[in-house]
């Protein structure tokens, strides 16, 4: 696992780089503050031993920069300090710390703390990802495309931009379900999740939505761009059969695009896709209606 040692002791540093680096991790080192904050931003890392008593930024004043930060609140922290008074020791747990290491610190001590951190954290991440993805089809699942949403929309409404989303559905999947029983279904929805990430950038979050029906958060797309992506899409499914139970089959998706111009909230963004999806199949489905279409009015004959 990768450990972020924030120090500005060399000699420290260079220690306990010896002592972790032969339990096979990647370390990574900062001698201050800041820098230190941005390695972890760039690096992610799955553990920070922090130290205490730092000039510029102190490590308490670190950690409470990374205990405020959405994207790094979850890294736990081990605090080293020189001095081991319990009011430090106490601090530096109130700000989120998981454990604190007296310098000069045992190596065996070190060792067996950041093992305990590492392994709470490996545990934190298995939930977090139980907790995010789709079992079945190992996409992400509804909670997380409501994450990424409200985030999206979030950073929408601060920096402006444009938002779409794109909403699939399989048509007439009943029907395999009655015909080819629910664990040809299953693979169905599988062999589907497969061709629709083949077909998706990598920066957009897919999703299982629920059932047999699939959503991409595509940001910085327009309308139009949405629309020629949700055609891909199709065509990624259904100019490719599947191979269910050693039986060749080919299933067509429904699509619905709508963007967030003209759009309040984003629940409205997502209604207005889902109107969308419902147009697609009223136009006969394996087709893709933007939520333009959806909404002009209808000539009156
Ligand atoms: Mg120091």
């Amino acid at each position: 696992m990768k450990i972020l040692i924030i120090d500005d002791s060399y000699d420290a540093m260079a220690l306990a780089k010896v002592r972790l680096g032969r339990e096979g991790h990647t370390i990574l080192c900062a001698t201050n503050g800041q820098e230190g904050l941005e390695a972890a931003d760039r690096e992610a890392p799955d553990l920070i031993l922090l130290d205490v008593d730092m000039p510029d930024m102190s490590g308490f004043d670190v950690c409470r920069r990374l205990k405020a930060s959405p994207t790094l609140f979850m890294i736990p922290v081990i605090f080293l300090s020189g001095s081991g008074g319990p009011e430090d020791k106490v601090r530096g747990l109130d700000l989120g710390a998981v454990d604190f290491v007296t310098k000069p610190f045992d190596a065996f001590e070190l060792r067996a703390r950041v093992r305990t951190a590492l392994r709470t954290k490996y545990l934190q991440d298995l939930l977090r990802d139980f907790a995010v993805i789709d079992p079945l089809t190992e996409l992400s699942n509804r909670r997380a495309l409501d994450e990424r949403l409200g985030q999206e929309w979030t950073r929408l409404v601060r920096h402006g931009g444009v938002l779409s989303v794109i909403m699939a559905d399989i048509d007439h999947f009943k029907a395999v379900n009655d015909q080819f029983g629910h664990p040809a279904g299953d693979e169905v929805l599988r062999q589907v999740a497969r061709l629709l990430i083949q077909s998706c950038r990598q920066s957009d979050t897919l999703a299982r939505y629920g059932g047999e029906e699939f959503a991409v958060v595509a940001p910085e797309t327009d309308l139009v761009a949405a629309a020629e992506y949700a055609d891909r899409l199709r065509r990624g499914i259904c100019d490719r059969p599947l191979n269910v139970n050693g039986q060749s089959m080919t299933v067509t998706i429904s699509v619905g695009v709508a963007s967030s111009v003209g759009c309040e909230t984003v629940q409205e963004l997502v209604r207005a896709a889902d109107a969308a999806l419902y147009c697609a199949k009223s136009a006969g489905r394996n087709c893709v209606k933007a939520h333009q279409e959806a909404r002009s009015p209808q000539p009156t004959p």
